[in-house]
């Protein structure tokens, strides 16, 4: 298949084409870094780099194209919503978990605690952090966090995940928000677990240390319908990955999910780290790393270069 643009006709199976759209987008990337902002709510946070930008792009060949900081670890933040998301539905099911969280989006902040007080006693979805702490109660009854490390690393197919402490403990230290949402869920009688034990769960999961290429790896197992396609072995019922992709498309990337559902198309989620993973269903999985976020609280770099692959490879799931 060919597309047009502006300098001329490709093929977007060539491999060397791919290569170059996503070389500009590197390159889009890495100024649209320079208009952006490190998140500094949290005081480790505060101490990454605006100017660090990098991109991964993986298919099932096992060849990844990657430029830039691809290697460097940093905090997965709010990237962890999908992998508690994937457990949940994996350990607990699809009708337990949506016993207690809903699926709306809210176009809220992350962190918000307005509609849960005013509006709905459920938090609305597992991507913002009172559905996460929600998820993280339910979670924490049945797992201990060694053990959602571990489907943390399969989910990712990365055994080098481990848990960053100070980004960790900086969490934990400046975390009121998120135990004002635990102990106002538990004040409705909604939240499933402990409110201290759901919550440092949940300040250890967004506290993994991640790369590009763990979340390009984690948006291949997306593609792949929840399989590792170079094990063989099913990490996840591919029924639950349609829900997972669902939920990343209309409530991943905070308030600006609908912005970026028109503008990329792509099923994302975002974290305040500077990561993004995206998926394109049976193709690729896609990491981006820049701290430098926008007003949205999402990563500037990543945001310009997903448009940009997007648009030239046409991988809108419209499209
Ligand atoms: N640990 C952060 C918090 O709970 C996650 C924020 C994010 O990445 O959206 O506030």
């Amino acid at each position: 298949m060919y597309i047009t643009y502006e300098r001329a006709e490709f093929d977007v199976n060539d491999i060397g084409e791919i290569r170059r759209v996503v070389g500009e987008a590197y390159h889009n990337g890495v100024e649209a870094s320079k208009h952006g902002r490190v998140a500094d709510y949290i005081p480790e946070l505060a101490k990454g780099k605006a100017d660090d930008f990098g991109i991964c792009m993986l298919g099932t060949s096992g060849e990844p194209i990657a430029f830039g900081d691809v290697e460097k670890r940093f905090s997965i933040q709010s990237i962890s919503k999908v992998i508690n998301l994937a457990a949940s539905l994996k350990f607990l099911g699809f009708r337990e978990t949506f016993s207690h969280v809903g699926m709306e989006p809210t176009g809220d902040t992350f962190n918000s605690i307005l509609k849960l007080d005013t509006v709905s006693d459920l938090p609305f979805n597992p991507m913002i952090n009172a559905g996460a702490i929600q998820i993280m109660s339910m979670l924490s009854n049945i797992m201990d966090f060694d053990e959602l490390l571990g489907f943390a690393r399969a989910f990712c197919m990365d055994d080098k995940i481990e848990l960053n402490t100070p980004v960790y403990l900086s969490e934990s230290e400046t975390g009121d928000r998120n135990r004002a949402i635990a102990y106002l869920l538990k004040s409705k009688g909604v939240l499933q677990g402990d409110p201290d034990k759901t919550l440092d769960l949940y300040f250890k999961m967004c506290s993994l240390n991640v790369n590009a290429k763990t979340l390009a790896n984690m948006g291949l197992l997306l593609a792949c319908r929840g399989q590792n396609p170079f094990s063989g072995k099913h990490v996840i019922y591919p029924g639950y990955i349609r829900t997972i992709k669902s939920l990343m498309f209309t409530c991943g990337l905070y308030d600006e999910s609908g912005e970026f559902g028109v503008m990329v198309g792509l099923p994302s989620k975002s974290g305040v780290g500077g990561g993004i993973v995206s998926t394109v269903s049976d193709r690729w999985g896609i990491g981006t790393f820049g701290p430098a976020l926008n007003e949205k609280s999402n990563s500037a770099g990543g945001i310009a270069a997903l448009k940009h692959i997007s648009h030239l490879l046409k991988l809108n799931v419209f499209s």
